[in-house]
Formats: structure tokens, sequence, C-alpha cells
């Protein structure tokens, strides 16, 4: 939560400058209080009905973060072996871990079986063969859901989509009852529910409720041969504010239309798996400006934080806002704030309104970065990952220590 206190922006009660002496910059920040209203708003939208709600975990796979989400009471979306590791080591209870991705190894569906999560978001026929075959060999029986592919476009960044016909994702729409009658013969299946997760970064609450129509005709369908499905499982995929011009639709609202698609009062328990909803605002990258260059007519901001800090402008064009941490009233001009990698990808903002007075030594908060900001960082060009910060009121605890070049070569023989 960003205020002005004086001349100063602050996250909670912290002053941005602050962190910057204290840790160094780059710098994720994250807002501990923000994390805890996004979960509530989950949460109480949910209140009257059984349900869980599951942080999906790649958006942001801090170990202190997960553990203050897991301490909320929340489940874990995973999408691999390494995800489960670290949400048993934050505490989230395996009862509450559900599993997707459609590359499941055998290695990482043994580990998921013997920790005992909550299911499996099966994804192909084949998988669910080896999943049988597996809790067959080892003497224990999976929960499953399928994920299904309900065939719809949407409006959003085309790496993104997940539920369009050609994707990779799930089983198909028109597949759904042929893979429920499959799996009703398997020994060691047992079936849970049904699963969709239709893209990421979703501001059309329509979306969601073709969707959500979808998954109950289908449910209808299947429910009509025998097969109970007492799970529903919307996935995520709730979009955040990154611009100012951007609408989004409230939580609240967004899950009253999913719930409102069944008659409650029939046995269903419903899952979501916020990822980006739940963390994006809460976290940010403070940056320093290293030089200021003009250079074909172009006023150029070269800060210390690059794609490989934050990759989300370079992969999908993405919007973050940029903001200095001081009041300046100087008049505004057009700047382009990159990075120092060697790539001309390598930006992050481009065509930016910045007060002309933002020079060398200066400090960018750069907004709305705590999905997929540090989970998708990565030590390109040589640099060490960067640290990171939780604030919690008046307190800032470091809850990733800044890499050395030491760490560079870890694991390298
Ligand atoms: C990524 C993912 C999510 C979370 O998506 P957001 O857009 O971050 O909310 C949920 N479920 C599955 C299966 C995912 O792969």
């Amino acid at each position: 939560m960003l205020s002005f206190n004086n001349e100063d922006l602050c996250i909670e009660n912290v002053r941005l400058f602050d962190i910057a002496v204290k840790y160094g910059t780059s710098v994720y920040i994250y807002s501990k209080s923000q994390i805890i209203k996004n979960f509530t708003n989950y949460k109480n939208a949910l209140k009257n009905k059984e349900g869980l709600v599951c942080f999906a975990c790649k958006a942001n796979s801090n170990a202190s973060i997960l553990r203050s989400i897991a301490k909320l009471g929340a489940g874990a979306d995973v999408t691999s072996g390494g995800e489960i590791y670290r949400c048993l080591h934050a505490g989230f209870e395996p009862s509450k871990i559900v599993y997707a991705g459609v590359g499941k190894t055998s290695e990482e569906i043994e580990y998921a079986l013997k920790n005992n999560i909550f299911m499996f978001n099966v994804e192909s026929f084949e998988e669910l063969d080896l999943i049988d075959k597996i809790s067959e060999k080892i003497g224990v029986k999976a929960k499953i859901s399928f994920r299904i592919n309900i065939c719809i476009d949407l409006e959003t960044h085309d790496y993104i989509i997940t539920s369009k016909k050609g994707t990779k994702f799930g089983i198909l729409y028109e597949d759904a009852l042929k893979a429920y009658l499959y799996a009703k013969k398997k020994k060691n299946i047992v079936i849970a529910g049904i699963h969709s997760h239709i893209g990421s970064q979703i501001l059309n609450i329509n979306s969601f409720k073709l969707a959500a129509q979808k998954i109950k005709s289908i449910v209808t369908e299947v429910e009509k041969n025998g097969v109970e499905l007492q799970y529903i499982n919307y996935g995520g995929g709730l979009g955040v504010k990154y611009e100012k011009s951007q609408k989004v639709p409230a939580v609240k609202d967004l899950i009253s239309e999913l719930l409102a698609a069944f008659d409650l009062n029939k046995n269903k328990k419903f899952i979501f798996e916020p990822g980006r909803s739940m963390i994006a605002n809460a976290g940010y990258l403070l940056v320093k400006v290293i030089y200021k260059k003009i250079s074909g007519g172009k006023k150029f901001l070269i800060v210390d934080a690059g794609m490989n800090d934050l990759v989300r402008p370079a992969l999908y064009n993405a919007y973050h806002d940029i903001i200095p941490i001081k009041k300046i009233n100087t008049k505004k001009v057009k700047t382009e704030i990159v990075g120092p990698i060697c790539e001309t990808g390598d930006f992050i903002g481009k065509d930016r309104m910045i007060p002309d007075a933002v020079d060398q030594g200066d400090y960018l908060l750069i907004t709305c970065a705590g999905a997929y900001g540090a989970s998708m960082s990565s030590q390109y060009n040589s640099r060490p990952l960067i640290a990171e910060v939780l604030i919690d009121m008046d307190k800032d605890t470091l809850i990733r220590k800044r890499a050395g070049y030491s760490d560079l070569l870890l694991n390298e023989l």
C-alpha cells in the first residue's frame, strides 16, 4: 500500500529511500497487509460456501511469502515437484495442494502421491494412465480432476491464453465425457471433480461466465452418466490493474458469478487458484538510475534492474507504472526506462512521462511487480539474483539475501 509521507513515498509505514539505503538496489519489496487483503477478498467472497482458495505459487514462490499465505489458511496450486517441495516447506497442508501441469514426470507424480497431496488436475489420458500405474505400485489411490480445455477465445496476451483449441492444455471440451468414463474404470483413481483455468490477466467477467456455463454443461452430462463431480475448480486468471485505464472486476463479483452457475443447494465444493490477483499489487521493484543518456533524440534512464529481474515487459510487452520515490514537481518528459542487459528487448517502460529532474543516483519504483516478477527472474548476463524484502507495518524484513558472484558458479563443475 503506497502513500506519501511529506516528500517521501512509503510502503505501509516504511520509507522506500530507507529500504534502498539499507538493502541496496535493485530490490523486490512486498506489502504484507496487501497480501492479507487480497486473500481476505477471496475468502470473504466464498463465505457461505465450502471451498478452497489455492494460491498459484508460480506467481511468487519466495519461502516467506508462501509461509505468510499458508498461515492465512490458503491452499496451494502447484505446477511442478519443486513447487510441491516449496509448499510443504512453507507449511501448506498437503490436503490443500492441487497439482496441474501438462508434463508431470513419473518422479513428480510419485513425489506428489507419497506426500498425500489433495488432487491432481490431469491434462491427458496418458497422464491418467501413468498416475494410475504409479498409484498401484506404491499402494495408494489418487484423487483427480480433469483439466478441461473449454475452447473459448479470450482477450489477453497470446502467451497466456490456455483455453483455446490448439493450446497444449487440458482435455478438449468434446472429449470430457470420454475421459471421465475412462477414469471410472481405473482401479487406483478416485474421481473428485473438474478443473478449468482459462488463462491469465483476464479483465472481462463474461469470459469467466462463459467458462462457468461450459463447465456446468459438462458436469451435468458427466453426472447423467453416473460419475459424480464434487469439486468445481475454476482455476485462477483474474487480472489486475497495471494501467490506470484498466477496469478490474471485483473478486466478490467474479466469485458470485461463478458460484451462481451451480445450484448451491447441491453439495458442490469450489476451488479457486488465484496467482496474479493475490500478489501482483502487493509487490514492487525498487531500482536506481545508473545513467541518464540522450541518444537518437530520445532520453534514456538506464536502471539497475533488467529483463533478468523483471521479464514481463520483454516477454509480454507488459506495462508497469514507474514512479520516482520523492515528490518532484518539474515538468515531465518522454523517457525510456531500460536495463543494463545486452538486448534491445531489455526495457522496463517505453515512452513514459517522467519528471525531467530525475537523474543519476535517483530511485524509481516499478509498481504491481509482485506476480511473475521475482519468480521468473534469472541470472542472465551473469547478474546475481536480487534481494527481496517484506514490509509489515513499521517493520521491514529481508526474505531473500542478495546473491553474490560466487553464487553464479554454484553447481557448475
Ligand atoms: C498459472 C495458473 C494459475 C494462476 O493464474 P493467475 O492468472 O496468476 O491467477 C491458476 N491455475 C493454474 C492451473 C495455473 O497454471
